[in-house]
């Protein structure tokens, strides 16, 4: 699923034997677009168990505190990321200097300028359970990938090879190491992004744009490696 409004922001529904698991939850409040993927999957939004939150920006906690009323289901975040979530602390704030390329970064100008001065917030909502490097959620296992934000984790299904990034990477609107106003730990970003390439992924699903679906290793590597020369993940040791 995803929705232009947010930075063509995606989330992720795993239809596993032990229920719905949904990777983040959108930009909308109303979570429509969720509501409306589980309806055409034949199934109802009380069979969504799990609700589990790379990290705690606007676009990807939009829908949560509607999800978790309608569904009942556990909400799950690294705890580093609760507290925001829950609405008892603002996220870190991020320069309000557009991003270079400007024109490329120019219609998700308005999420920095928000993330900027702290406007747009979501609507709060209790996180239930933390989870860390290790956690297993049905056949899915969370990889700490901070960097971006000190709790984002990323998702790891051995099985298929598949690996949802978060906004460790993007592939909107330029395939990178994540949107660079908004990473705030760029030593930890790119220890994070090694630790992707290791792991060998076949399939990466991206918090911003559409998913590598295609010798996403090799690509990922030849991103990271032009990200390091042109100086975007910061200098020096790791
Ligand atoms: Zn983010
Ligand atoms: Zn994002």
């Amino acid at each position: 699923m995803w929705q232009r409004k947010g930075g063509n922001v995606h989330a992720f529904l795993l239809d596993d034997p032990a229920g719905l698991t949904l990777f983040d939850t959108l930009f909308d409040t109303d979570a429509h677009r969720v509501l409306a993927e589980i309806e055409a999957m034949g199934r109802q939004v009380t069979d969504l168990r799990h609700i589990v939150i790379s990290h705690a920006h606007r676009s990807h906690i939009g829908g949560l505190a509607t999800l978790k009323r309608l569904s009942g289901a556990a909400v799950l975040s690294h705890a580093w990321e609760a507290d925001v979530i829950a609405g008892d602390r603002e996220s870190q704030r991020v320069p309000i200097r557009p991003q270079r390329p400007v024109l490329a970064y120019a219609p998700v100008y308005y999420l920095q300028f928000g993330a900027a001065v702290g406007f747009g917030k979501h609507p709060p909502c209790l996180v239930d359970e933390s989870i860390r490097e290790g956690t297993k959620i049905g056949s899915i296992e969370v990889v700490h990938t901070p960097g971006h934000t000190p709790g984002h984790v990323s998702f790891w299904w051995p099985e298929r090879g598949v690996l949802l990034a978060g906004d460790a990477i993007a592939t909107y609107p330029l395939f990178s190491p994540g949107w660079p106003a908004f990473n705030l730990n760029l030593h930890q970003a790119r220890d994070s992004l090694h630790k992707m390439i290791d792991i060998g992924p076949s399939f990466v699903g991206v918090g911003h744009g559409d998913p590598l679906t295609e010798d996403a290793t090799e690509k990922l590597r030849v991103m990271v490696k032009e990200a390091e020369a042109k100086g975007l993940l910061g200098r020096g040791p790791g």
